[in-house]
């Protein structure tokens, strides 16, 4: 059996040594925000997991399954372009969730919108269209295959793209981008009163500008979200609400601070309203009610859904003092690997999941990115309950699906039958390095991981082989 292990290990190195994909790593721009966004962090998951060699592939009646057919691509563009076109070019699309298929497009980029056409009769017609505004990002997708894929994550679906190489792909990428920018860009003379948060201090930068770009005036306010609130005084806004700007202060009307801004309002602009301020939640783990202005109070509810806070950028020691924030942690963690599954599974299981999480399906995605209403559940006592049940109802899934199960471990210490998931914290654990997955109680500390121990061996033979 050890003998069949090592074969399958070293097939596997030796393969994944000709993959082009991992000696092109300097062609990839680093992106911005994108880690933050929790994309790039599960395509590098997936294709670690994909790299990862206990993974059982049963045989399958389903001939594709094995041998995906072999498909023809071609690149040439015969049509007209559009008119507004900044680039035009034929696309592969993939229409499946597991990238098997590919489907020939051309597509124009405008200021507006990305197309996609079908050719008919060399004839253009349209087949898909998302305009710029719902674009989210777009980022390199390794796990594809390689440096030619990319994906565009619209606000209703993730679109997988196949370009003809390399090159193209990157210039496809940056185009994009740039519609992006543009298009923020064109609605922030509204919004520049406020300086933008600076990047990398836990604020989810693309959501952000987008976030920040669909509220209009009110997101001048976004910036509070992530910064707890000095007060500077009456005299600093000129007695004057920051609301409507109607004179407050002594003598003049009422005023009321407002504990998101940290700024004074008028009676009128502030109702004393009381909900969680979420930047003292996060830094200073103080759940306490407190009073924020009209506009304050609209915003939260207008953003509340938004994965917007990456706690482990703005506060990574906050688990290690609150229990309930520990428990939240290790829940997400485990969604998120449930995540791998659900989100690659063909059966559609993921929708159902879906219905229940309403806009939050990040928590699929990632761990450390965080919601206001993910905050006012916790401050509430209710969020360890809702991921309880997601987690239950993901793993009910994942553990009797055909689909799924072939997907999971066997323990290579102790070689039972068992079949072991990375997500199942009580039962299991994880190698660090080769993301192998043992039975907790094969596995302790004195016994190192069997599978590094063999790579290690072939590293040293291969060493003495070169000399
Ligand atoms: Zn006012
Ligand atoms: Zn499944
Ligand atoms: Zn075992
Ligand atoms: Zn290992």
């Amino acid at each position: 059996r050890d003998e069949a292990e090592d074969w399958v290990d070293r097939i596997f190195e030796a393969v994944n040594k000709c993959r082009p994909t991992l000696h092109n790593d300097e062609h990839w721009e680093v992106l911005q925000g994108s880690g933050e966004n929790g994309v790039d962090e599960r395509s590098i998951s997936s294709a670690s997991s994909a790299l990862s060699s206990p993974e059982r592939r049963l045989s399958s009646t389903d001939s594709s399954e094995t041998a995906p057919p072999v498909q023809e691509f071609d690149w040439t563009r015969t049509t007209d372009l559009e008119t507004d076109a900044l680039k035009e070019a034929v696309l592969y699309l993939s229409t499946d969730s597991e990238a098997r298929t590919w489907t020939p497009l051309v597509v124009s980029l405008s200021l507006e919108a990305v197309k996609g056409f079908r050719v008919q009769e060399e004839r253009k017609v349209l087949w898909l269209n998302n305009p710029i505004a719902e674009i989210r990002d777009v980022v390199p997708d390794v796990s594809l295959g390689g440096p030619a894929f990319f994906k565009v994550l619209t606000m209703r679906e993730t679109l997988r793209f196949r370009a003809e190489n390399p090159d193209e792909a990157q210039s496809w990428r940056v185009l994009i981008r740039g519609a992006l920018d543009s298009y923020l860009e064109s609605g922030e003379d509204v919004i520049s009163e406020e300086p933008p948060p600076v990047l990398g201090t836990g604020v989810n930068g693309n959501l952000h500008r987008l976030v920040q770009h669909r509220l209009k005036e009110n997101g001048q306010l976004l910036g509070h979200l992530y910064t707890v609130p000095s007060e500077k005084g009456l005299d600093a806004q000129s007695y004057k609400c920051s609301g409507c700007h109607q004179q407050i202060g002594p003598s003049r009307g009422r005023a009321r601070l407002c504990e998101f801004t940290g700024q004074y309002y008028c009676v009128a602009c502030h109702k004393g309203d009381t909900t969680i301020i979420p930047s003292r939640m996060v830094h200073n783990w103080d759940l306490t009610q407190r009073e924020v202005s009209k506009k304050a109070l609209r915003l939260l509810a207008q953003i509340e859904q938004e994965p917007l806070m990456n706690l482990e950028l703005l506060n990574p020691d906050l688990m290690s003092h609150a229990e309930s924030m520990a428990q939240a942690h290790s829940l997400r963690e485990r969604l998120r690997l449930l995540g791998d599954y659900l989100l690659t599974c063909r059966s559609g299981a993921c929708k159902k999941l879906h219905a229940r999480m309403g806009q939050r399906t990040y928590l699929l995605e990632t761990r450390h990115l965080y919601s206001v209403l993910d905050l006012r559940q916790i401050a509430d006592g209710q969020y360890g309950n809702f991921l309880i049940s997601l987690v239950q109802q993901a793993s009910n899934h994942v553990l009797n699906c055909d689909l799924c199960t072939q997907r999971g471990f066997i323990c290579q210490i102790c070689h039972s039958n068992d079949i072991l998931f990375p997500f199942q914290f009580d039962s299991t654990t994880r190698c660090k390095d080769c993301k192998a997955v043992f039975h907790l109680f094969c596995k302790n500390e004195k016994n190192s991981c069997p599978r590094c121990q063999r790579m290690k061996k072939y590293l040293e033979r291969d060493l003495q082989d070169s000399h």
